[in-house]
């Protein structure tokens, strides 16, 4: 299969790279997307790796409860993996499926978790994930995602913990997901949250690592402070 253009060769090796961490409903996925578009740079969701591996496990019958047989499979996975890095025109593909839409279904967002947290299939993606941003070519990219700030790019120049309060970081995932049970949303979010911290600390900032909290900012508000941010520190 041919590379997608945007993993293209025209890299150019030098963009900034700002890295984007936080807990479930902080606002990562919608800020890192607006800024990306609003800089008109690159966007990695790196969440949709992982989403997309536990496609492709549970579509070729493998147990995700085995982690030998998961990590078994990554190699082959990634040899067939793209993703769009263009925060206009998303997409992920496995193969000649184009899986954008179904890695967000409930049943992939209840197993993910399982995937991500065996540790030699971490330390596979997120070597692609250094690669990818090696690779970048435009002349920045939002990189967003567990483990970013500090175990793929603790260098970069720009890396900012996106936090909020608990109770706003559920009622935000309850206005994007009207329809369901609040209690049910609401314990997913906590869930999820308690079983990806086993493997990645994303609650506390590590040095140098600039914490933002959008518990009394609007998106508006935020995406501001963030570029805020990637000025000031861009520009040292
Ligand atoms: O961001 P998103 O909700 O798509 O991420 C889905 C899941 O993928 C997370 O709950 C986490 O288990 C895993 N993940 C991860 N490391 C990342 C991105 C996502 O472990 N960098």
């Amino acid at each position: 299969m041919t590379p997608a253009p945007s993993q293209s060769s025209t890299a150019r090796g030098d963009a900034i790279v700002v890295a984007i961490d936080g807990p479930s409903g902080s606002g990562k996925s919608t800020v890192s997307k607006a800024l990306a578009q609003r800089l008109g740079w690159q966007l990695l969701d790196t969440g949709s790796v992982y989403r997309a591996l536990t496609w492709f496990a549970l579509d070729r019958g493998i147990d995700l409860a085995d982690p030998a047989a998961v990590i078994d499979a990554v190699p082959a996975f990634l040899s067939v993996w793209r993703l769009s890095l263009s925060p206009e025109e998303r997409w992920v593909r496995v193969g000649e499926t184009d899986v954008t839409e179904r890695i967000r279904a409930t049943e992939i967002s209840a197993e993910v978790s399982k995937v991500a947290g065996i540790q030699p299939v971490r330390d596979a993606v997120n070597q692609r994930f250094r690669d990818i941003l090696a690779a970048a070519s435009a002349e920045g990219i939002i990189a967003e995602g567990r483990d970013i700030t500090t175990v793929v790019a603790p260098d970069a120049p720009v890396r900012i913990l996106l936090t909020a309060d608990e109770q706003v970081r559920i009622a935000r995932r309850l206005a994007e997901k009207t329809g369901e049970d609040p209690n049910t949303v609401a314990a997913t979010v906590s869930a999820r949250d308690a079983k990806d911290s086993r493997v990645a600390n994303f609650t506390a900032a590590a040095e140098g690592v600039v914490v933002l909290d959008s518990t009394d900012l609007g998106l508006e508000a935020t995406i501001d402070a963030a570029i805020d941010v990637i000025e000031s520190r861009s520009a040292q």
